[in-house]
């Protein structure tokens, strides 16, 4: 819950009541119950200290006793802090050591320096202070406003944690345990829960709560569900929840109940052809989860319903970084609201795309006559752009290719013509880069394991025992055996990719996964590209073009993911294959032309490579009768490594999101540039 404004009414503190009091030696199965202001034990040494929510906002906190310190799970506002400070005193006279926000809103983190003011460290997942930056200090003036106890802080914006984890943090002192934990996008961006395994609490933040305390504005539904799922694979007997009281395992349940409650009956309400202003005053939600039904419902609806339309821009696609480029928008002069976009993807789309372009006319063509007749008075085309086409369109303003290359439009000087005149023209291409690198990175280690675990050879070598050329029980070295091509101990042996080194040539969508998933196999990356300012996360060198030549001697495994432009054009050539360390792997996943074939021909006839995986050649498809199909050490596959389920849905997630921009007049996503060619 957020921005819950202060009841000035000042309710008087109920007493404080430490539950639970007795020699427990044994574990609590269950919470006590417990009332605002109250403070009650969970199990030895774990507090609940449930929030006075009506009264002052505040959120619940948890209190942990470790050997010589105490934690305190999230820092409220200023007047919780202070409210929950003094309640830690009763219990104990240990130095509270740190503080864990579960999350950025101002009833969980407004509370930071207060906490700092008594030498206590602010802790949390790494998503809160980028949640922080996205939201400070707005938010804090607006609280400042309306909250004494903000206002008297005399601060200009909240602060952020000292202390952040990426996925866990454990705080273990031999006596008690508490790991801190993040599992993606629930409440917000930055979510983290205080596990508790050995008395199996869980202190949630308000991705859980136990009442109407939902507010959604700042998170995913989807993804909420999801992580609600994780924490229902942690052994939990008790749920102390951001907001309402404590509870067992089934106030998990109640809360992944609701939120998918209230999908069901929005996505019900949209097939049926409902608006969102309808929904808001129709959507039910079961009997038994009205009590998280409250003043938030029909916000949540909206919410909802932007998810499920496309109006919100999914979270999928801003985890891959797509970033708005330069386009017209409509404070821009002469801007004007486009009325036709022709869509030459599939036809199922229509119902995906109907909801977030109102006013537009979106076109969908079954052939090429319907096409041209279609794009001659269309502002927007979402589909491949040819010169029939360019020349047939009267008003395009915007071009959406689904493909990330596009050289096909731009040209390529003596390689590829391009459309006459789209370079030059005003129209705004953009493309799908960013949304090939997940299933392009997996494939890259398709080629690579297929090399480095002698798979392809085993596969062939089960293929020549099944035509009947060979036998397996013919022995390991003799001649035409199905083990022939397994050599151990020489240079041609199986090798492990832990401590291999790999040089990816270009870091974009599709570099930039290939790199966390070689990190992830323990190889070291090195990258080069031209415009990548930091490397990202897996890659440890980063460089320049012009330097390949320095890092290709020290790589097992050479990547191109870079684009064909007229600057990569046959660029990888004889200088390049013989720097190769010997009995490296060249994969290919960018385009053909990059790699000079005859230079590759070579290189993989005088053994000089231990394989290479193509998914491109030049031409394509190769003829019959190119070298490259008799060759042993090569893997071609038919350009697919493009293609899977998360493809085609963040395609039509990214056309989605573009056409509701270009609609609205906002900058749009993926703008190429159409001199560089990318
Ligand atoms: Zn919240």
């Amino acid at each position: 819950m957020t921005r819950c404004r202060l009841r000035r009414s000042l309710l008087l503190a109920l007493p404080i009541v430490a539950g639970a009091i007795g020699a427990h030696a044994a574990l609590f199965r269950k919470a006590p119950e417990t009332r605002p202001n109250q403070v009650a034990e969970l199990a030895p040494g774990v507090y609940f200290r449930h929030g006075d929510l009506e009264g002052h906002g505040h959120c619940n906190n948890g209190i942990v006793l470790f050997k010589d310190f105490v934690l305190v799970i999230d820092a409220n506002f200023p007047s919780g802090a202070d409210a929950c400070i003094a309640d830690i005193k009763k219990l104990t006279d240990k130095p509270i050591r740190f503080v864990f926000d579960t999350h950025h809103h101002g009833d969980h983190a407004y509370g930071n320096p207060t906490w700092a003011k008594h030498g206590v460290i602010p802790v949390a997942h790494e998503g809160v202070a980028r949640e922080m930056a996205r939201y400070e200090p707005k938010r804090w003036l607006e609280a400042a406003e309306s909250r004494d106890d903000v206002k008297k802080l005399g601060l200009d914006s909240a602060m952020p944690p000292v202390l952040t984890y990426p996925d866990r943090m454990v705080i273990d002192d031999g006596t008690q345990r508490v790991e801190l934990l993040h599992f993606g996008t629930a409440h917000t961006r930055g979510d983290g829960f205080a596990y508790l395994p050995k008395q199996k609490v869980l202190f949630t933040g308000d991705a859980v709560v136990n009442g109407p305390y939902n507010y959604m504005g700042d998170g995913q539904t989807e993804s909420w569900v999801r992580v609600i799922e994780r924490l229902e694979e942690l052994d939990v007997d008790i749920v102390a929840p951001g907001h309402g009281p404590a509870g067992d395992r089934s106030v998990l349940a109640r809360q992944k109940d609701y939120i998918q409650a209230l999908q069901r009956a929005v996505r019900e309400g949209i097939a049926q052809g409902r608006s969102a202003a309808e929904l808001r005053d129709s959507v039910k939600v079961p009997e038994a989860l009205q009590s998280y039904v409250g003043g938030m419902f029909r916000d949540q609806v909206t919410k909802v319903y932007s998810e499920a339309t496309g109006l919100e821009l999914p979270l999928e696609l801003e985890e891959l970084g797509l970033v708005p480029g330069d386009s017209p928008t409509r404070a821009s002069a002469g801007w004007t609201a486009p009325r036709k976009v022709v869509i030459s993807g599939p036809a199922e789309w229509r119902k995906d795309l109907a909801h977030v372009a109102p006013g537009v006319e979106l076109a969908f063509a079954a052939n090429r006559r319907e096409l041209l007749a279609a794009i001659a008075d269309a502002e927007g085309l979402i589909g491949p752009l040819d010169a029939e086409l360019f020349g047939a369109a009267k008003k395009l303003r915007w071009v959406h290719s689904v493909s990330a290359g596009v050289n096909q439009y731009v040209g390529i000087e003596g390689a590829e013509a391009g459309v006459a005149g789209l370079a030059a023209s005003s129209v705004v291409l953009t493309n799908g880069r960013r949304c090939y690198g997940p299933d392009i990175g997996d494939q890259v280690f398709g080629y690579v394991l297929a090399f480095s675990r002698w798979l392809k050879a085993s596969v062939e070598g089960k293929h020549d025992i099944a035509a009947g050329k060979v036998s397996p029980a013919a022995g390991a070295g003799g001649a035409g055996n199905f083990w022939r091509a397994i050599d151990p101990g020489s240079a041609k042996a199986e090798w492990e990719l832990r401590g291999k080194s790999m040089l990816i040539v270009g870091l974009g969508g599709i570099g930039s996964e290939v790199a966390r998933r070689a990190k992830a196999f323990g190889m070291t990356v090195a990258g080069v590209d031209p415009d990548v300012a930091s490397p990202p996360a897996g890659v440890g060198r980063l460089r320049r073009p012009a330097e390949i030549l320095d890092l290709l001697p020290e790589a097992d495994v050479v990547v191109i993911a870079c684009p064909w432009t007229r600057a990569t054009h046959r660029f990888f050539g004889e200088r390049h294959f013989a720097a190769m360390k010997p009995k490296s792997i060249l994969v290919n996943v960018a385009r053909g032309a990059i790699v000079d074939p005859k230079s590759l021909v070579d290189a993989l006839k005088g053994g000089k490579l231990l394989g290479a995986g193509l998914d491109v050649t030049d031409p394509e498809p190769l003829p019959d009768d190119d070298p490259l199909w008799s060759l042993p050490n090569v893997i071609i596959t038919p350009h697919n490594a493009g293609q899977s389920d998360g493809v085609t849905r963040r395609r039509l997630l990214l056309a989605r999101e573009n056409l509701r921009r270009f609609a609205a007049g906002e900058p749009l996503l993926n703008v190429v540039d159409k001199q560089k060619g990318y």
